[in-house]
């Protein structure tokens, strides 16, 4: 089994600044966050990585980045803009290995990242 912390935020054994939740995703801020807005969407079913996704998870990817979205509409800063992020394996940065992505928004973001 793929356990980590993402796991028991999921399963409310640790807290989390939870905002926003629906039946297969569910998002908390970033502990360390990188921008004024820094949410974590993750699915409720673990993969571990991108590179873990099958052909029968696409819709539960696409459901990430919609909650991601839907988000980003609710709190008034889709229009202004935002960034979604998924870190793969070590060259990509992942530390946490439950797949997630990242919404950073709240100030103009630089390209290319580091
Ligand atoms: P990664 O580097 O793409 O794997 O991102 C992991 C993110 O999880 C980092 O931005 C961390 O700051 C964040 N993080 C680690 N532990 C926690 C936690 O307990 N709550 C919220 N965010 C966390």
């Amino acid at each position: 089994m793929n356990d980590t912390i993402f796991g028991k935020i999921i399963r409310r054994e640790i807290p989390a600044d939870i905002v926003y939740e629906n039946a297969d995703v569910l998002a908390f801020r970033d502990l360390n966050p990188q921008a004024p807005v820094h949410v974590l969407f993750v699915p409720k079913r673990p993969l571990a990585t991108l590179n873990d996704a099958a052909p029968g998870d696409a819709a539960l990817l696409g459901k990430l980045l919609l909650g991601a979205a839907e988000y980003a509409k609710r709190e008034g800063f889709a229009e202004q803009g935002y960034r979604t992020v998924i870190n793969c394996n070590e060259d990509g940065g992942q530390t946490v290995f439950h797949l997630h992505v990242h919404l950073l928004a709240g100030r103009r973001l630089h390209w290319p990242p580091g």
